[in-house]
């Protein structure tokens, strides 16, 4: 059996203006950077779908062909030249190959500048390629907004149950798993059904609330066979197909319907909890400052709104005033500002260097920040995960600076990478362990590696474009009686 394998991943934020260029993809922004052929089988100990699924195949009597891995940081729309150079090796790989089968890992909320359904147009082009006897099957991330052409396209999808996304390789190799199956002539059944409303990001985290019921349920079903998935979708990307979807295979239809039905009135019936709730940034601060009296490990308050890792572009300023103004002993990273970290690297450690830090137009409160700071360390850098997030994945957030004013100091990249993992803070020469704040631009994603090594975590709500409440954004395209938020208006 030949398998082709492919990953293509961008979670699209469709307000955000920042474009995911062709570069994006090869530096990978906090992902592996982009990698073709032979060199995939260098992911299989990172902790990514990919990885999971390569692990998995060792033990099967496949001839698997790599062909390429790109990923790119959340942000606005995949440019059309990096969709359709990225989508087109794979095509041309499938005709060059002529596979037997097919695993794709995707992330399943990609929306490029031509097309709004990034994963089923590419999906669509592959299947008219190679025909439809050859089983395709695709890892999809727990934030993927299934689309009616995905899940037509595709032999089987599946999905991660984690939030933070932990079990990335587990999923691969359950895609590994099924392929095989059906590799081997099993036919599967498939029913689906849409949530009615859109799920908050910080609601979906699955250390706690429904998210944590709702996916621990998800593994009940193999004892019979089913194969569920519940992708909470990711309230950002706005067409018609936007929102969460449940969906499950099985070789017995009558036990499917069952489990997929009970799934999705487990999630129906609970839809006030799937509300969110944020501090006051200075109230967050506040609180923080006095839980660190007592505390032996740092709390940690995510500055959710201007989280990368959801396509916004770490550069809101909201939370460093609020530490600069209670004059607390702080840390926040990173913020995503080129410019600033040059000037940084130009002045070298130890001087003192006024800058404008930062800044989002058009958000009150977001504005540059502008002060003279220290610089206390200079940095290529590149570090590499050692938390369970992504696990081993090396990534380059470019020449890269820590910044000082008064007691708060503050993280600068060149490129815009979340903050999910302590390593990226050894990297701007700052030890975790002994700080007492610690604000990260992430919303659920740091939780993995920080939650464990933290007296307590809290939730901020400064200014920034991603709002954590999506019945606060803008939308147009939404399918006509679809609620913006659990309990919320329903869509213009
Ligand atoms: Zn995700």
């Amino acid at each position: 059996m030949r398998i082709m394998v492919a990953g293509f991943q961008h979670e699209t934020n469709t307000f955000s203006a920042t474009p995911a260029t062709y570069d994006s993809f090869v530096n990978g922004e906090g992902f592996p950077a982009l990698r073709r052929g032979e060199a995939l089988h260098e992911l299989e100990n990172v902790n990514i779908a990919m990885g999971g699924f390569l692990a998995a195949t060792r033990a099967y009597d496949w001839d698997i062909v790599p062909v390429i891995w790109a990923a790119a940081c959340p942000s606005g729309r995949v440019a059309r030249d990096a969709y359709e150079r990225i989508t087109g090796e794979i095509l041309d790989a499938a005709q060059a190959i002529r596979p037997d089968a097919i695993y794709l890992d995707l992330h399943g909320a990609m929306a490029a500048e031509h097309h709004d359904d990034g994963e089923g147009e590419l999906l669509g082009r592959l299947r008219a390629v190679v025909g439809d006897d050859v089983p395709i099957v695709v890892s999809l991330d727990l934030h993927a907004n299934v689309t009616e052409r995905m899940m037509s396209t595709v032999d089987a999808a599946v999905g991660l149950r984690t939030y933070p996304h932990v079990d990335m390789a587990e999923t691969g190799s359950r895609a590994a798993a099924l392929l095989r199956r059906l590799c081997a002539g099993e036919r599967l059944h498939l029913r689906w059904k849409r949530i009615p409303f859109l799920i908050p990001v910080n609601s979906g985290c699955t250390d706690m609330g429904p998210a944590q019921d709702i996916y621990r349920s998800l593994g009940r079903g193999e004892g019979d066979g089913t194969f569920l998935s519940f992708a909470a979708g990711f309230p950002a990307t706005d067409f018609p197909e936007c929102g969460p979807v449940v969906w499950g295979y099985g070789s017995d239809v009558d036990a499917l319907r069952g489990r997929l039905d009970t799934l999705y009135e487990d999630i129906v019936r609970r839809e006030a909890d799937w509300q969110v709730s944020l501090l006051q940034p200075a109230v967050a601060v506040a609180e923080a400052n006095r839980m660190a009296d007592d505390a032996t490990r740092p709390v940690v308050i995510a500055d959710t709104q201007d989280n990368p890792g959801a396509g916004g572009d770490a550069r809101s300023t909201g939370m460093l005033r609020t530490l600069a103004d209670a004059r607390v002993s702080a840390v926040l990273a990173a913020i995503w500002d080129p410019a600033t970290a040059a000037a940084a690297h130009a002045a070298g450690t130890g001087r003192a260097i006024g800058i404008t830090l930062g800044g989002h137009p058009g958000i009150p409160g977001a504005e540059p920040f502008e002060r003279i700071f220290v610089v206390e360390h200079l940095s290529d850098g590149r570090c590499r995960f050692e938390g369970p997030m992504m696990h081993g994945t090396e990534i380059g957030s470019g020449p890269s600076a820590c910044l000082r004013i008064d007691d708060v100091r503050v993280g600068v990249t060149s490129r815009k990478v979340q903050l999910i993992d302590r390593s990226q803070l050894h990297m701007l020469g700052i030890r975790p362990e002994r700080e007492r704040i610690i604000v990260v631009k992430s919303s659920v994603h740091f939780r993995a590696d920080f939650g464990p090594n933290s007296e307590a975590v809290l939730v901020a709500g400064a200014p920034g474009p991603i709002p954590a409440n999506p019945a606060d954004l803008p939308w147009r395209h939404l399918r006509p009686g679809m609620r913006t938020s659990p309990l919320g208006p329903t869509a213009p």
